[in-house]
């Protein structure tokens, strides 16, 4: 079984007196090795939360109140969020098993020292090595990150590097530890269009190389599609669609993701195909409603969508939680 991490039902929730906020709903998913899991929605949907919880990084208010976060080392099951969130077994799986991409670069940079002294630090901190090998070390993963003229840059600070060059500093951060899975949060989304595509074919490169997985975190369904094997569509904090790329995109079962096609330029999306926006907003998350999140703004509403739909199965991993789906699945027996 080539399963490294498997999340199951889990629940996240912001408690603040009276206000209960539940960020994360029953999510579950499963990483393999070498493959990319894409979990796309808009902002607030409970992408970044999901993933907090699973490296234990939850903001102070955060806490998982229910499910389960198994990392699979070695044959041996660990339960992420049964151990101390900053003990040493959790800090040895932050970076050296799990790595962490951030949207902005800066977040893993400490604008006081030089690029070359922070990856070196960052070797050191990983791994049992002399200061001239952790040296070498840097200047290789730099250099293969393609970061010209590597040998004098590395004198220089993160202010004298382009968003582009800090964020594959970010990625060297991100790989000293040779995770097993990369967490990518929006890694791209502060950059230009260009340097976007160079950063994720980097990305791609390093997965081919290391057989790396990854968590690829994006509100961006052009590069949910580059870039996943499988897609997790969240909505007000659970996945309402879960596939491979090609089914979800292709054919998307839940309205929400359909909407959302229909309102996002994409690679490859039929030129006369007029974009549309998901009319209505996404409704409070401290007050959401008793059903289906999604039907203050569905337009296949009815009576049913009062309780929130179980989870479909249509056959080839493809799941979507829609009523609408409920008598093709019992066609499938
Ligand atoms: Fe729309 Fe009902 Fe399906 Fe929700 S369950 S997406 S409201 S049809
Ligand atoms: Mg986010």
């Amino acid at each position: 079984d080539q399963t490294l991490l498997k999340v199951e039902n889990l629940e996240t929730r912001f408690i603040s007196g009276e206000t209960i906020i539940r960020a994360v709903n029953d999510v579950s998913f499963t990483v393999k090795k070498g493959k990319t899991i894409g979990l796309v929605g808009e902002s607030g949907s409970g992408k970044s939360v999901t993933v907090h919880s699973i490296t234990q990084l939850l903001p102070p208010l955060g806490k998982i109140t229910g499910g389960r976060i198994t990392y699979i080392k070695d044959g041996k099951e660990i339960v992420l969020n049964k151990i101390q969130k900053n003990g040493k077994t959790m800090r040895s799986i932050r970076g050296k098993e799990i790595g962490m991409i951030f949207q902005d670069p800066n977040t893993s940079l400490n604008p006081v020292y030089t690029i070359g002294n922070q990856v070196m630090e960052n070797i050191i901190h990983h791994e049992k090595v002399t200061k001239k090998q952790a040296a070498e070390k840097a200047l290789h993963i730099l250099n293969s990150l393609g970061i010209p003229n590597v040998r004098s840059r590395i004198h220089e600070y993160p202010h004298q590097f382009s968003g582009g060059m800090k964020q594959r500093v970010g990625i060297a951060m991100s790989m000293v530890g040779n995770p097993k899975i990369l967490i990518a949060d929006e890694p791209t989304t502060a950059l230009d269009v260009t340097i976007q595509l160079q950063i994720l074919e980097l990305m791609k490169n390093i997965q081919g190389e290391y057989g790396t997985s990854i968590i690829f975190i994006t509100h961006n369904l052009g590069i949910v599609a580059h870039m996943a094997d499988e897609i997790g569509v969240m909505y007000m904090g659970r996945i309402v669609e879960y596939g491979f790329t090609r089914q979800v995109l292709t054919s998307p079962k839940h309205p929400y993701t359909e909407a959302l096609l229909q309102s996002v330029p994409y690679v490859g999306m039929n030129k006369q195909a007029r974009l549309k926006t998901i009319k209505g907003n996404t409704p409070d998350p401290a007050a959401l409603p008793e059903g289906c999140t999604f039907a203050p703004r569905c337009e296949y509403a009815t009576e049913a969508c009062n309780v929130y739909p179980d989870e479909f199965h249509l056959g080839g991993g493809h799941k979507v939680s829609c009523w609408l789906h409920k008598e093709r699945e019992e066609q499938l027996g």
